[in-house]
């Protein structure tokens, strides 16, 4: 069977950029154009866990990710089982959660064989029941990360429009061609999303300029900003995806119209012409 499955890591080894809003709000609304979607919390901070209405993960949950690893180091054959358990759902979106056990599970991918593909192997049987896998980095670029970026078709790169954050993008694009280049050929960057814009001031203006100036034609920017907003903010604490918490508003209609692009650029990559064959 062709595996039509996308998996695209959101990464960004600064926290506080938008990853979990995007991963949440990303995937519910490819839920709703009808994907079938799985997030995968990859921070042992468990937000996006929490995003997704599960208040306590480090007292609720007893199959994680970090267990569904731990399975894979062992080498032993895969269990349909464990990895049934440990799939939650939210809204439109299907979830692998996380908790604080995922620390140790950092820890423990330093000793194991290939150590960098063990998420890409954890996840590989659950990518024919997807459209789409959005993978939740964690705020570094550690050994946890890099299995991201191993297990990932693609990476979106969610900014905040600051010159700091613009130039923290070197030491990650840096990551990802090294990951490109050693171990993961096909990784490709969708874009920087830029997020949280307060369109109102001009040193936001500014800054997207600069940014797009700055990747030039390699990197893609998303024409698609995401604005601040407070009922974003909102969200974690109702655990309601944007779509829920305020449907009418420019957050959701911005993540609407990012899933729209996002799919487009799936497209667009199946169904590329084939070079001209000599007949
Ligand atoms: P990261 O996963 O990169 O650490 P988060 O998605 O958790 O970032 O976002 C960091 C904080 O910013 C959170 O409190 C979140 O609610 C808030 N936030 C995210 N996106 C927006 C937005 N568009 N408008 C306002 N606040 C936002
Ligand atoms: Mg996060």
């Amino acid at each position: 069977m062709e595996d039509k499955c996308k998996v695209i890591a959101i990464a960004n080894q600064k926290g506080g950029v938008g990853k979990t809003t995007t991963a949440v709000n990303l995937g519910v609304a490819l839920g709703h154009m009808g994907k079938k979607v799985l997030l995968v919390d990859a921070d042992p901070q468990g937000s996006l866990t929490r995003c997704c209405n599960i208040d306590n993960p480090d007292v609720e949950l007893d199959v994680t990710l970090s267990e569904l690893m731990a399975y894979e180091m062992t080498g032993e054959d895969k269990d349909y089982i464990l990895i049934n358990n440990a799939v939650e759902h939210f809204e439109t979106v299907d979830l692998i959660p996380s908790n604080i056990s995922l620390s140790g599970t950092e820890t423990a991918l330093f000793n194991c064989m290939s150590r960098e593909s063990v998420l890409k192997r954890t996840l590989a049987p659950l990518r024919s029941r997807y459209d789409v896998i959005l993978i939740d980095c964690m705020p570094s670029l550690g050994m946890m990360t890099i299995n991201s970026l191993v297990a990932a078709d693609s990476v979106i790169i969610p900014c905040e429009p600051s010159f700091l954050s613009v130039k923290g993008l070197d030491l990650l694009l840096h990551s990802i061609a090294k990951v490109k280049r050693q171990i993961n050929p096909g990784l490709k960057v969708d874009g920087v999303l830029l997020t949280m814009v307060d369109s109102r001031t001009i040193n936001a203006r500014e800054i997207t300029a600069a940014l797009r100036d700055a990747m030039g034609i390699n990197i893609n920017v998303f024409n698609i900003e995401i604005p601040r907003s407070v009922r974003a903010t909102e969200c974690p604490n109702v655990g309601e995806s944007i779509f829920v918490h305020d449907p009418g508003g420019k957050v959701a209609e911005a993540y609407a119209l990012l899933a729209k692009e996002v799919n487009g650029l799936e497209r667009q990559t199946q169904v590329r012409p084939r070079p001209h064959s000599i007949r």
